[in-house]
């Protein structure tokens, strides 16, 4: 319950009033029209929102539920203090006589169309709502800021009331609940003026940044770190949603090169007291002879390696490690994989990176990492959009993206067994951008879909061991590029969190690239339980404790393979998509690239501030940012 301005309560036990959960407010909830009418009057009131909101809850007749389509007959009195024709309170109390005439429905229809669209609008606008975040619950960041939480309070209110009149604010629907539908979801939500929908395939969220449990054990899709390289606005964001669970921890792996451990991220020391001495003085002489190296091929990835890197790292790291992870031998992959994929692409860079080693903050020499695995990033953004009212349809595949021209009319998405479909006025796309234009009916024209079926992404196992031992090695991850390891890589999830439970437990996390179809793909649980065990056995690394399970997860998208070419394909799905009037697509696999999770963020800001109140995008500001996208390298 709020307390009495003045009463001198604390800040913390007046928000924890205000919540949506509080008796009160829930009741002014379910009370439909006796909300929105004093809401719409308290918007008028920048002044003092705060007593308002007060004088609103104190204000409400108790016990008064009103059923939907019952005409009222007495409706409550203005909150005390309040004269809808006072010229600084506006006047947009409907009228006793009014309501009295009106039916439920009619009336609080109405209603959302002045308040929604115009006035709440311009109030969070002005109010700076927009911009505060921490709305996960209103203690969050707004704790602290007394003037914050009552708009927080009658954002909720507004939203609540405004799910319950259907369509009343645009409905943006968002397809994929990974971190950048979830996050575009809450960016939207939260300014109180959108009805937001996400649509997930599956029964829980992250995409493939997501997490699940074996044995006690969170473990991630594959190895999975937040890089510094997080720009601050996000960062702070992530913050303010997972508190002290956001741990910063050092990065510490092997890489397995010519028989030996280099450590990784590299360090000078290391480098030259384990490196191989043919090796190093092959990549000696390599960068002796760069001035002089002139490139016959500056069109795939192969070329434009080794013009930068030089013969020794390339043939020996990078074009193994390329072919095994991408499926293609390098001179057929396209230059852009090297320029948006290696961070590292020249010996200048790889000694700048060297270089950062020293220093004390060198950004690749440690990592953000969720307590509760990586997962814990998209439940967080999950649950501050559903905070924000935003509601997330788990189970629900997407089948159809119903259009009529250039607009999407509807989605159709199938869940539990049954079709549905919801009317959408602007859609926003995370899918794989090929799936998306398989989905569009009336069916995309031919040349397009046909592109579409040109784009190719590589296929990855994701073999998991469950030991009956409390930790398998000190290292978060080990790579292996050499050729005769069928495995990427292999990570222990417990050390990415630094977790010491459960005790008596482990995971092992190996990467097999793949694709289905293809030999691995076919084989069993336990059959690649076994090849694992050999695998690792045979680079030093022998699995000594039982192993107390095996299971799989089959990731049929795990990178967007680049062969030459690809671009011409990816520009035709791309040009068409563009005359989508509502229809936008973002995202990894919407827009086809490698990129991390930081960069699937920032693309989610921006999507969303693509959307205007009126539910409509601006595909200009749109382009401008997927030009900065175009800047986007892959951090290792
Ligand atoms: C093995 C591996 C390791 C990685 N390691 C890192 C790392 O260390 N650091 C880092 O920053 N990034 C890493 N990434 C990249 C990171 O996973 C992505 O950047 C991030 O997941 C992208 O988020 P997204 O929301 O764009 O896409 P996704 O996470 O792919 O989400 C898309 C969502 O759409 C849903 N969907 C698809 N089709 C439908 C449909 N028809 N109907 C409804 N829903 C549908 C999917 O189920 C999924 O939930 C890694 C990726 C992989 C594969």
């Amino acid at each position: 319950m709020a307390a009495p301005a003045g009463s001198g309560s604390s800040d913390r036990t007046e928000h924890s009033g205000l919540e949506f959960r509080s008796p009160r407010v829930a009741q002014i909830h379910r009370a439909g029209i006796l909300a929105l009418a004093p809401v719409g009057l308290l918007l008028h009131d920048h002044d003092h929102p705060r007593h308002a909101l007060q004088q609103l809850l104190r204000a409400l007749p108790p016990g008064g539920l009103l059923p939907a389509h019952r005409t009222i007959e007495d409706p409550p009195r203005p909150p005390l203090g309040f004269s809808p024709a006072h010229p600084a309170h506006g006047c947009v109390f409907p009228s006793p006589a009014r309501v009295r005439a009106a039916g439920w429905d009619s009336v609080f229809r109405r209603g959302c169309e002045t308040f929604g669209r115009s006035v709440l609008a311009e109030f969070f606008r002005s109010s700076g709502a927009e911009h505060s975040g921490g709305d996960r619950h209103l203690g969050g960041r707004t704790a602290g800021r007394p003037d914050r939480a009552p708009r927080r309070a009658v954002q909720v209110l507004v939203n609540e009331c405004t799910a319950q009149a259907g369509l009343a604010f645009p409905h943006v629907v968002i397809l994929g609940a990974g971190p950048a539908g979830l996050a575009a979801a809450w960016r939207l939500a939260r300014r109180g003026t959108l009805r937001v929908t996400v649509l997930e395939q599956r029964e829980e969220v992250g995409g493939y940044a997501g997490s699940f449990t074996l044995e006690g054990c969170r473990v991630d899709y594959g190895s999975h770190r937040l890089h510094p390289a997080t720009p601050r606005e996000i960062l702070e964001d992530l913050r303010s949603l997972l508190g002290a669970d956001l741990l910063r921890r050092p990065r510490h792996g092997r890489i397995r090169l010519q028989g030996r451990w280099i450590h990784f991220p590299l360090q000078p020391l290391d480098l030259l007291t384990h490196l191989p001495p043919q090796f190093l003085l092959g990549v000696a002489a390599d960068a002796v002879c760069k001035p002089f190296r002139t490139s016959t091929d500056s069109h795939s990835f192969a070329g434009v390696l080794e013009r930068g890197l030089g013969r020794t790292i390339c043939r020996e790291f990078y074009f193994p490690y390329a072919e095994k992870l991408w499926g293609f031998p390098p001179t057929e992959l396209a230059a852009t994989q090297a320029r948006r994929r290696i961070s590292g692409d020249s010996l200048g860079k790889l000694a700048r990176k060297l270089q950062a080693a020293f220093t004390r903050n060198g950004q690749g020499r440690s990592f953000y990492y969720p307590r509760r695995g990586y997962g814990q990033i998209s439940e967080a953004l999950a649950e501050a959009a559903r905070a924000a009212r935003a509601e997330i349809c788990l189970g629900a595949e997407v089948t159809a993206l119903l259009c009529a021209g250039p607009r999407v009319r509807a989605v159709q998405f199938r869940r539990h067994g049954s079709t549905h479909r919801v009317p959408a006025d602007a859609v926003l796309s995370t899918l794989p951008v090929q799936r998306l234009v398989e989905r569009i009916e009336p069916p995309a024209p031919e040349n397009v879909r046909g592109a579409a079926a040109q784009l190719q992404f590589r296929g990855l196992l994701l073999i998991y061991l469950v030991l009956a031992q409390d930790r398998f090695s000190e290292f978060d991850a080990h790579y292996f590029p050499e050729p005769a390891m069928p495995l990427s890589r292999l990570s222990e999830p417990k050390n990415y969190s630094g977790a010491s439970e459960p005790r008596g437990r482990t995971v092992l996390c190996a990467e097999l690239p793949a694709d289905p179809g293809q030999p691995y793909w076919q084989m069993s649980d336990a059959e690649l339980g076994h090849a694992v065990c050999a695998w690792v056995a045979g680079v030093g690394l022998p699995v000594a404790a039982p192993v107390l399970g095996v299971v799989t997860r089959r990731l049929r998208c795990a990178y967007p393979v680049y062969r030459r070419g690809y671009e011409e394909h990816f520009a035709v799905l791309d040009h068409w998509l563009a005359q989508m009037e509502n229809l936008l697509t973002f995202g990894r696999q919407g827009l086809f690239v490698h990129d991390n999770t930081h960069h699937a963020l920032i693309m989610a800001y921006a999507a969303a501030e693509c959307v205007s109140e009126r539910g409509e995008l601006d595909h200009t500001a749109w382009r401008a940012h997927r030009r900065r996208f175009e800047a986007h390298v892959v951090e290792d």
